[in-house]
């Protein structure tokens, strides 16, 4: 969205409290090549009267207003208006259920500033997940385990991925094992169950058949009860994927996986450094439906590397026919720990206009092609500070994306790099308790990890 502005603008920042929300919302207009801010000077302030009132939506549209001005957007404002958080469906939601959808819609527009094709799609969303979902069950918990591993580095990639040898994919399993035994005896001791169980990564599906075998046959051992409603696990590169671990997940009553081309073209898929091709995904799908997997999602993302509009249509469209039960549609987000970070700091900025575009046809084609909007969330570092919408059809949508991002549920993590949540309703707030991300830091420190679990995550209060 940044557009140059005529000359570097300044903001004076002098006796404001937390600056850092107004200039993630400064980010969403300039490149930070385009601005500076200084605690004190002659830059542009917020009004004492609104830094004194406390109302910090006050200050973002004084900052919003001013910046659509001084960029010259008033025919392009960013459609996300004055958000910047994560969570734009569950503010919905709240204001909703407290005072009305109409009202929501207003304050949605008036308030925030939310474009009109955001605030549709925002409550298109919140609908469907008041039609589908009930409240998590008492008792009930996520589950998320992580394997930080996948047999190439993407470009793009920020998570934990690792390319190691199999002597240390095995000592990880151990320690992993040793976290789950944990984990489900602490949560046998308080009553709790899994309701969603995720295995995640990295790409689970790296692990050799045998391996991928014993860790769901223990999984299915200390997780699987009645109250479990979907088990998932990724299976981000095709390429892993092979009869025996579909069988495998079959048996051990995986319900859903996804294949995660991220792009359909063959250029693209070897400029963000994957090893397959377009046509080991169709090969992918073959044989997960032969094997029975009920449910299969697929990830594209908006905004790779020399990819443009029409490019990421085609890959819309050979998904669709396809067949995908759910369809993720991200917006490439460069952090710092990507490999295209090093070749364009501003990547994001550079790709705002195709990243918008592609969204768009997606929200179009997918509409026509019978598939619903189903969740969502925001990032930084988006190209366009742009959304990632999972999408649906018959009904067929992944309950555990909607859980993480209502907050209203204790989330288990288990693996390298994993971030548990400790849900406490009485207050409604959730507790972050983290694993370390280095794998091989997690090998050597498991008992910790497991002390801090028990001592944040295993109290009394928390509640699934
Ligand atoms: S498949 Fe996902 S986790 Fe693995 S390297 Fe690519 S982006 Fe990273």
């Amino acid at each position: 969205m940044a557009q140059a502005a005529e000359q570097m603008l300044e903001f004076n920042f002098e006796g404001v409290k937390n600056p850092n929300e107004y200039i993630e919302l400064i980010k969403m207009f300039l490149r930070p090549s385009e601005f500076r801010v200084s605690d004190g000077g002659t830059g542009v302030s917020p009004p004492e009267a609104l830094l004194s009132g406390g109302d910090k939506n006050a200050v973002k549209r004084f900052l919003f207003d001013y910046l659509v001005s001084a960029c010259g957007l008033a025919e392009r404002k960013p459609e996300w208006g004055i958000l910047t958080g994560v969570r734009p469906v569950k503010l919905f939601g709240e204001l909703a259920a407290a005072k009305g959808r109409d009202a929501a819609l207003a304050l949605m527009k008036d308030a925030y500033y939310l474009s009109d094709k955001k605030i549709e799609l925002v409550s298109r969303v919140c609908g469907f997940q008041r039609e589908h979902t009930a409240p998590p069950p008492q008792g009930s918990v996520g589950l998320y385990i992580g394997i930080p591993f996948c047999p190439t580095r993407c470009e793009y990639c920020s998570f934990p991925s690792n390319q190691s040898p199999y002597s240390e994919i095995e000592a990880y399993l151990e320690a992993l094992n040793k976290e789950i035994l944990f984990v489900s005896t602490e949560m046998e001791k308080k009553g709790l169950f899994a309701e969603t169980i995720y295995i995640g990564g990295g790409t689970p599906t790296t692990l050799c058949e045998q391996d991928l075998d014993a860790l769901l046959e223990l999984v299915n051992t200390c997780f699987k009860t009645e109250g479990l409603s979907e088990f998932t696990v990724e299976a981000g590169r095709p390429d892993t994927l092979t009869d025996g671990k579909l069988d495998s997940m079959k048996r051990r009553g995986v319900k859903r996986i996804s294949i995660n081309p991220q792009s359909m073209n063959e250029e693209t898929l070897a400029a963000i450094g994957r090893d397959h091709s377009a046509g080991d995904v169709v090969q992918a799908f073959r044989i997960a439906r032969q094997a029975g997997i009920p449910v299969i999602n697929t990830d594209l993302i908006a905004g790779l590397p020399g990819e443009d509009a029409t490019g990421f249509e085609r890959s819309l469209g050979e998904i669709i026919e396809l067949g995908a039960d759910n369809i993720t549609i991200h917006t490439l987000a460069v952090k710092r720990a990507a490999r295209l970070k090093e070749n364009d700091a501003e990547y994001n900025y550079n790709r705002a206009g195709d990243a918008a575009l592609m969204l768009e046809t997606a929200g179009r084609e997918l509409d026509k092609a019978g598939y619903e909007p189903y969740y969502l969330y925001r990032q930084k570092q988006t190209a366009g500070n742009l959304e990632n919408t999972g999408y649906a059809k018959d009904g067929r949508f992944c309950l555990y994306n909607i859980r993480i991002m209502e907050e209203n549920q204790t989330i288990i993590a288990l693996g390298a790099g994993a971030s548990s949540k400790a849900y406490f309703p009485e207050e409604n707030r959730l507790e972050r308790v983290f694993n370390v991300s280095n794998y091989e830091i997690y090998i050597q420190r498991i008992q910790d990890m497991l002390e801090r679990k028990k001592r944040l995550l295993f109290t009394p209060s928390v509640q699934g």
